[in-house]
């Protein structure tokens, strides 16, 4: 075998496997299919060319280069379709294709016959080269305008696209040129241009350009399946291997077993070995290489069933991480959650740093971002993304992100909404195969985060209600303690007060006590005093001259006034220390009226005053003593008389509810209302125009008329208009 069948080979058999796993993996894509009808067409190609290579004569050789015709034939077509496909033109440049698939057709009919391949010669080291028929001018030229095309229709769309797309152009650009043209090489020779085909050891590069745009810029949206391609290689080796060794040993027996015996027995075993190989390579390569057999549909499926259904949001965020770490094979990830105050704390973490797990949101880029776009961020994806952004902030911002992304090694951040603002991250870290995140993860990572989001909102929401109860029953038992202790306070307060309280009492009733004794010990000095000045009046001891009986009667005046005095003091002593007892008998209040007038009735006419009753058809009867209830309606009357200066006073009686209410009317200077509050108190107070009309008061008498009446559980009041608009007092007495 020279070197060329081998090139031949090997490209036949790279395009096969390389084919082979995009048709594996992904077969219902369109454009998955058209890539493997490519990669067919260049297998048949390479492959025949391999067994041309060594064809010992000249038929053969033919035979095998008219095969190797057919996927020539196939190749440019299937390149455009799918290249077409790709870039989004295949509706609009349908003709063209049309016309292309007819071409080749065309060609592929008349690939058997001379027209196309009209012979072989010996040309270099070549001893079988092929000689093109008529049509070949045509295909050559055909072939050249379609990969000229197809070369010219991806630059165009290179310069349009942005991103990864635009990556995966780049390689495709780079594997038609090199795969392409290395096979191209091969057709100087045909024309008798002495011109090696070297170019065909580069077209084995081709399938190795395009994996790299697939694993690394997600080209043809597969999962990198090499794990399992692998794992099947070593299952199909085993067990061909076995049969090979079963086909052996037969055959040095002394009776080997029949072929048609064995073969069908060998296959029986091969497809049953099939199975254990292949699961024994599997848990190897799981065990070595951290290649997991998992269907991302199911698990993240089930578990995305599974989030929405947990309240808890610790339990939440360590079935996400812990899930996602076991079955992608993870090194690292954490789930951040974000409070609505923008905080961000670390919900559950496994391989990142505690102080790293949190630094990519500290500044507000990600968040921002992460809302803007809506989508997973994928490392890998930053520098493309940094290189098309036209705001110089953001490629600062980006790249810095990209920096922070490299430092704590996070490849993948997949946002968590609350309708459009972000309420948590989640962090992947890189896979430990090496393998990097196929757009089928995203996609089913992005399905992840939707559900992830939902249960993230609900426990959050859960958190807080609970959050809420916990606080309001700490309020509630903070505040009772709180009561209480206030409630402590206030009763001890209130005790202290007590205690005060009953002291004061104790002192005031020994300070009346003292009062009374004192005037007791006054009221015999003075009636004795007035005894002699009365005797003294009247002559019992001698004559008095005039001048000395003047200062005498001045002296009894006052001796009477302070005797009054003293009386009204000893009163008041009396009522409140609860010695006041009073004598009650019947009393006919309109006689005992009338009677304060009579005695009253000079001092009002000296003044020039009206004093009148106005009298009721029954005469009203109450249980009194009568000389104290005299002496409080007398002082009232009295008072009438006193600040009155014209008009006159009228006493009205009237009956009310089994009450007695005695009205006493003036005309005189009235009182304020702030005189009114003080009126019956024990502060004696006197009203400023009072003081000018009757210098004498001593704002005693209402007291004691105030006692006298609530001794004998009855009320008195007085209202005024306003000063100078006369006054009217009230005593309202129950009546028997
Ligand atoms: P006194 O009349 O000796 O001053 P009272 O206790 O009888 O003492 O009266 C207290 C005060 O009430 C008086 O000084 C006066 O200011 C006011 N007062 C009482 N009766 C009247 C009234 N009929 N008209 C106006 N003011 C009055």
């Amino acid at each position: 075998m020279n070197i060329f069948a081998l090139s031949g080979f090997i490209n036949g058999i790279a395009a096969l496997i390389f084919g082979g796993f995009v048709y594996l993996k992904n077969r219902k894509k369109l454009e998955n299919k058209l890539f493997v009808l490519l990669n067919l067409a260049i297998a048949i190609w390479a492959i025949n060319y391999g067994f041309w290579q060594m064809a010992i004569d000249k038929t053969i050789a033919l035979f095998f280069i008219r095969l190797l015709m057919v996927g020539a034939i196939f190749i440019p077509v299937s390149l455009l379709h799918f290249i077409l496909k790709f870039l989004g033109l295949d509706q609009k440049k349908k003709r063209i294709l049309i016309l292309n698939y007819l071409i080749a057709l065309f060609l592929f009919i008349f690939n058997f016959t001379p027209l196309i391949v009209r012979n072989v010669r010996s040309i270099l080291y070549f001893p079988f080269w092929p000689e093109g028929g008529i049509l070949f001018h045509f295909f050559i030229f055909w072939f050249f305008t379609t990969i000229i095309y197809v070369i010219y229709l991806l630059i165009g769309s290179f310069y349009k696209s942005k991103g990864y797309k635009r990556e995966q152009i780049k390689y495709l650009i780079l594997a038609s040129v090199i795969g392409l043209g290395g096979g191209v090489t091969n057709y100087p020779l045909w024309y008798g241009v002495l011109l090696p085909p070297y170019g065909n050891f580069l077209v084995f590069l081709y399938p190795f350009i395009l994996f790299y745009a697939i694993t690394h810029y997600r080209l043809m949206n597969i999962r990198v399946v090499v794990g399992r391609a692998a794992i099947y290689l070593f299952s199909f080796l085993s067990v061909i291997g076995i049969s090979f060794s079963l086909i052996f040993l037969n055959n040095r027996l002394v009776h080997p077993i029949s072929f048609n015996v064995l073969g069908p027995l060998i296959i029986i075993i091969a497809v049953l070995l099939f199975q254990f190989f292949f699961r024994f390579f599997e848990k190897l390569a799981s065990r070595y290489f951290y290649y997991t057999f998992y269907s991302y549909q199911k698990v993240l499926t089930d578990l995305g069933e599974k989030l929405t259904q947990i309240l808890d949001l610790k339990k939440l965020g360590s079935l996400i991480v812990d899930t996602l770490i076991k079955t992608m094979q993870l090194d690292r990830s954490v789930v951040l959650t974000r409070e609505e105050s923008g905080h961000y704390a670390i919900l559950r973490n496994i391989g990142f740093k505690e102080e790293n797990g949190i630094s990519l949101v500290k500044d507000n880029f990600l968040t921002k971002y992460l809302e803007k776009t809506k989508k997973p961020l994928v490392y890998e994806e930053l520098s493309l993304i940094q290189r098309d952004s036209v705001f110089k902030e953001e490629k600062k911002s980006l790249s810095k992100l990209q920096e922070n992304m490299k430092r704590i090694e996070a490849n993948l951040c997949l946002p968590l909404f609350r309708e459009d603002k972000i309420i948590g991250i989640i962090v992947l870290g890189k896979k430990i195969s090496g393998d990097p995140y196929s757009q089928e993860d995203l996609e089913l990572l992005t399905a992840l985060s939707a559900q992830a989001s939902v249960a993230l909102n609900n426990a959050q929401l859960y958190a807080k209600v609970q959050d809420l109860s916990q606080n309001l029953q700490e309020k509630i038992g903070q505040q009772t303690k709180e009561l209480k202790e206030a409630y402590q306070k206030v009763n001890k307060a209130y005790q202290i007060e007590k205690k005060a309280h009953q002291e004061l009492k104790k002192l005031d009733e020994a300070k009346d006590q003292f009062i009374m004794a004192t005037q007791h010990h006054m009221r015999t000095p003075l009636t004795i005093m007035k005894g002699y000045v009365s005797m003294l009046l009247e002559g019992d001891y001698g004559k008095i001259n005039k001048e000395a009986r003047k200062r005498l009667v001045f002296l009894q005046q006052s001796i009477e006034k302070l005797i009054t005095l003293v009386n009204e003091f000893l009163d008041i002593s009396q009522f409140r220390v609860g010695k006041g007892v009073l004598n009650l008998k019947e009393v006919k209040i309109e006689d005992l009226i009338r009677e304060i007038i009579k005695e009253l009735k000079w001092e009002a006419e000296d003044k020039g005053l009206y004093i009148k009753m106005k009298k009721l058809k029954i005469s009203p009867v109450v249980k009194a003593d009568r000389s104290k209830l005299k002496e409080a309606i007398y002082n009232i009357i009295d008072n009438g008389i006193k600040y009155t200066k014209k008009g006159g006073i009228t006493i009205s009686l009237k009956i009310e509810n089994y009450k007695l209410k005695i009205a006493i009317h003036d005309t005189g200077i009235g009182m304020t209302k702030e005189e009114i509050k003080t009126l019956f108190s024990e502060t004696f107070e006197r009203g400023k125009e009072a003081k000018k009309v009757y210098a004498l008061g001593r704002g005693i008498g209402l007291y004691i008329a105030s006692n006298i009446i609530k001794a004998h559980r009855g009320k008195i009041w007085a209202e005024s208009p306003g000063e100078g608009k006369g006054s009217t007092f009230y005593i309202e007495l129950p009546v028997k």
